[in-house]
């Protein structure tokens, strides 16, 4: 029997699995709907079955999974999946493992995506590379010396490092991190302060708990003042979290993706602009900051990098 190793992307709407080719390559993608509200192992059930699917007749020799949410990739272990529902101290890998007879490594989502951009996307060739994503929250992964900077377990989480103890909370409760102003949940509690404190915007029109950032963005791209200020507060902490990064890890190249991006030069302009507030003009000149290359494929480019360059 032949042996393959499969990559699989957990999202909180769907599973999405495929077997490695290459370094950085994955034959066709199975994917089926996440049973998200059903409890760990009935998703991790679901799991093992895409994995299985994919690999068809072969054996699975490896197994490595990105899962949105803070974890312990040693252990493999999910402290909180938060579109997942009874997530809470989930031994993933162990109970992947037990399900399909074979070694597994479990990763975040946004670490995956990382090494994905760094593997065969906007940081390819680069020694030292950051990725950061903004969408729903914010993450991303540190690439230093030509390798995944994993610290103690879980380094690279670009999304929680300070950008003012005034700003706002984050999803994790922290004060005044990035992920507080610059990620798409962020930018739709601004837009609702804004609403209400009778701030003129066509935001105004929606009904406030349906704003979302895709709102915003659209106001912004349409012109409104206030969606294209809330756009240039997160581009420019971002810009600033860029800055404090590029003086600290000395970066080649750093890659903003995720779904903000669609904004482009509105949160792009503001921060490109930002980055000198922070910044040493040196080490700024050596890093290029760019959009992230691979979209959502990332995070399934990503998972399957990570189950050859692990167990390849
Ligand atoms: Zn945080």
């Amino acid at each position: 029997m032949s042996r393959v190793l499969v990559g699989v992307d957990l999202g909180g709407t769907n599973v999405r699995a495929a077997v490695a080719t290459g370094p950085a390559t994955h034959a066709a993608v199975v994917r089926h709907p996440t049973p998200a509200q059903d409890g760990p192992d009935a998703v991790l059930d679901a799991v093992a079955a895409c994995a299985r699917e994919a690999a068809g007749d072969a054996e699975i020799g490896g197994l490595a999974i990105g899962i949105p949410g803070p974890l312990d990739p040693r252990r493999g272990i999910v402290h909180a999946a938060p579109h997942l529902a009874g997530w809470r101290e989930v031994p993933a890998g162990d109970m992947l493992g037990a399900r399909l007879g074979c070694p597994v490594s479990v990763r975040n989502d946004a670490t995956l995506a990382g090494f994905a951009e760094w593997k065969a996307g906007a940081g390819v060739g680069a020694s030292h590379f950051i990725f950061v994503t903004a969408s729903t929250g914010v993450g991303g992964a540190v690439i230093l010396d030509g390798r995944l900077h994993e610290g103690t377990g879980s380094a690279g989480e670009v999304g929680h490092t300070p950008v003012g103890a005034d700003a706002p909370t984050c999803s994790q409760g922290h004060n005044g991190c990035l992920e507080g102003t610059a990620s798409g949940t962020a930018i739709a509690d601004a837009a609702r302060r804004a609403v209400a404190a009778g701030e003129k915007t066509r935001l105004a029109d929606i009904t406030p708990a349906d704003i979302d950032a895709k709102a915003v963005e659209e106001a912004a791209l349409a012109g409104d003042e206030v969606a294209k200020r809330l756009f240039a507060v997160a581009g420019r902490a971002l810009g600033r979290a860029v800055g404090g990064l590029i003086n600290l890890l000395g970066p080649e190249v750093v890659a903003i993706g995720g779904g903000l991006i669609n904004a482009g030069d509105l949160l792009f302009g503001p921060l490109r602009a930002a980055v000198p507030e922070i910044a040493f003009e040196v080490p700024a000149s050596h890093c290029r900051i760019v959009e992230a290359a691979l979209g959502t494929d990332a995070g399934m480019v990503g998972a399957v990098a990570w189950v050859v360059h692990t167990f390849g």
